[in-house]
C-alpha cells in the first residue's frame, strides 16, 4: 500500500485545490484525518468560542485519481475506519435544534475504547463510526466543507461507514477526493450539531464504475442503496433525492415515471441524515435490487 496520506487539509472543495497526491484506479489507500475542530479542543477547558478563527471540518486531500474524468462515477469502498481514542462534543448557545436551551459553552471530552464511547462516568454507548465529510471538487464555485451537496462534502450520513461503498459523481479531471470529520457515533439528524468528533485513519479502495451516471452521491450497504440529497429547504432535499431515485429505478427497469413514483412510495424509506448544516441532508433508501449500481 502507498504511504499514509496525511498532513494537508482543505477547508473548501474546489477544482482549484492543488492535489497532494495522485493514485491509480484500483489502489487501496490509507488516509489520516483530524477532527472537525482541527484538534483545538484537547481538554474540557478548551472552548470552541476560544477559537473564533478556527476553520471547521478540515478534509485531508485532495487526492487526484488518474483516468477519472467529468461524468464518471467514482466508487469508494470504505474498507476500514480506525478511530483515535479520544473524541470531543462541544455544546454552545444556538447550536443544534435546541441551542436556545443552552446557556453556556462547554466542551466534553469522551474516551473511545474497545468500541465503547464514554460520555461520563456512568454513561456509555457503542461506537458507530462514520465519515462526516467526503467528496470531490464540485461543478462550479468552491463549496465550504461545512456544506453538503451534489459533490458530497458535509453529508453527515451515518451509513458512510466501514463495509459500505460510496458512489460520487465526478465533475473535474482526477475527481479531487478529500475526507475528514470522522464520528465515533452520530444519530440521524445530528440533533445538537455535533457527532462524537474524532480523528483517525480510513482505508479506502478507489475504482470507477461504468454504465451509470449520477447527479448526487449514493451509499450502498449490504442490502440497500441510499440516494443522498441536500438542499437548503428540507422538502427540496427530499424532492431532489426522490427524482434521482426514480431516474435510477427507470434506468434499470422498464417503467413509466408514474409507476416508478408508485414503487418509490411503496418500498422507499426517507431518512434524515442531518438537519444542522447550511444545507440539510436526507437519503432515500431502496432495496438494492431496484438500482443497478
Ligand atoms: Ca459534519
Ligand atoms: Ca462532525
Amino acid at each position: 500500500m502507498k504511504p499514509t496520506i496525511q498532513g494537508k487539509y482543505i477547508y473548501e472543495f474546489s477544482h482549484e485545490n492543488e492535489p497532494i497526491t495522485s493514485i491509480k484506479l484500483g489502489d487501496t489507500i490509507e488516509v489520516e484525518t483530524i477532527d472537525c475542530y482541527s484538534g483545538a479542543l484537547k481538554t474540557e477547558r478548551d472552548l470552541i468560542t476560544d477559537f473564533p478563527t478556527l476553520k471547521a471540518n478540515p478534509a485531508t486531500g485532495p487526492i487526484y485519481i488518474e483516468n477519472v474524468n467529468k461524468g464518471d462515477v467514482l466508487e469508494v469502498i470504505i474498507k476500514k475506519i480506525d478511530l483515535n481514542s479520544v473524541g470531543v462534543m462541544p455544546t454552545r448557545p444556538n447550536r443544534g435544534l435546541l441551542g436556545d436551551y443552552i446557556q453556556e459553552t462547554q466542551t466534553r471530552i469522551l474516551s473511545i475504547d474497545h468500541d465503547i464511547v464514554t460520555l461520563n462516568q456512568s454513561i456509555r454507548f457503542p461506537v458507530h463510526k462514520m465519515i462526516g465529510v467526503i467528496g470531490v471538487a464540485p461543478q462550479g464555485e468552491a463549496i465550504s466543507n461545512t456544506t453538503p451537496g451534489e459533490h458530497g462534502g458535509n453529508m453527515d450520513t451515518k451509513d458512510i461507514t466501514e463495509g459500505n461503498t460510496l458512489y460520487l459523481p465526478v465533475f473535474h479531471p482526477g475527481g479531487l477526493l478529500a475526507l475528514g470529520d470522522l464520528h465515533a457515533s452520530m444519530g440521524d439528524g445530528e440533533l445538537n450539531g455535533s457527532g462524537v468528533e474524532v480523528g483517525g485513519k480510513v482505508t479506502l479502495q478507489i475504482n470507477k464504475i461504468e454504465g451509470v451516471t449520477l447527479n448526487m452521491p449514493i451509499v450502498k450497504t449490504e442490502d440497500h442503496v441510499m440516494i443522498i440529497g441536500s438542499a437548503t429547504d428540507f422538502r427540496d432535499a427530499v424532492r431532489k433525492a426522490m427524482l434521482e431515485a426514480i431516474r435510477l429505478i427507470q434506468h434499470k427497469n422498464e417503467m413509466e415515471f408514474a409507476d416508478a413514483y408508485r414503487l418509490l412510495s411503496a418500498i422507499g424509506d426517507l431518512r434524515v441524515s442531518q438537519l444542522v448544516n447550511p444545507k440539510v441532508t436526507v437519503r432515500i433508501v431502496l432495496p438494492k435490487e431496484w438500482v443497478s449500481i
